[in-house]
């Protein structure tokens, strides 16, 4: 049995090397999602600190974030809000566009998602070079929500996303960090 949450992520997630694109590790979390203990120990360790901080919403990131952020919302009895790539959201959105490593994307989010200054969560899967989670928190800031933090299962330190974040004075926690890309 592992001990640490920390050693049994670095199992329960499959590295899958050369995908999408040679060079990239895809840190694969369809095993963790898939292992009991470790999903719960995540969604767990995920909402601990917030448990007494009034969180409002949990805002996920598409797809990924959904899976997280619909169990986080369910432990924390709050709402969930969907955060999605062009052209998904059936109501009126706002969007932004942002970098990716090559070429652009777009996130959007509903307008009426929630009224100014509710206290939002934002997930996500994992955290790289943080433009997806960056463009994220601009589209939840423009909306004025209060951001209380931005929480990740996985964190590639060498790409820089945290510090991204926390140069926007956005708090981040993380389960588990992996090297390289
Ligand atoms: P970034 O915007 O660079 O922080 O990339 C984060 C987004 O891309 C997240 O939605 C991740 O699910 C996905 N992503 C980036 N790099 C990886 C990777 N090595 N393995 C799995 N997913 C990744």
């Amino acid at each position: 049995m592992p001990h640490s949450l920390r050693q049994q992520l670095e199992q329960a997630i499959r590295a899958i090397p050369d995908y999408p694109k040679e060079g990239i590790i895809f840190r694969d979390i369809t095993t963790l999602l898939s292992d009991a203990s470790a999903f719960r120990r995540s969604v767990d360790e995920l909402v601990h600190p917030y448990s007494g901080a009034q969180i409002d919403f949990v805002a996920g990131i598409e797809a990924r974030g959904f899976i997280l952020g619909g169990a986080m919302a369910h432990q924390l009895s709050c709402g969930f809000i969907p955060i999605r790539k062009k052209g998904k959201l059936p109501s009126d959105s706002i969007s932004i566009e942002y970098d990716l490593e090559y070429g652009k994307d777009e996130l959007e989010i509903h307008k009426d998602a929630f009224q100014k200054g509710a206290r939002v969560l934002l997930v996500d899967d994992l955290i790289a070079t943080g433009g997806t989670a960056e463009a994220s928190v601009s589209l939840l800031r423009e909306l004025d929500a209060d951001i209380i933090g931005a929480c990740f299962v996985i964190d590639l330190p060498e790409l820089g996303g945290r510090k991204k974040l926390r140069d926007m004075g956005i708090s981040v926690r993380t389960l588990v960090e992996f090297d390289g890309h």
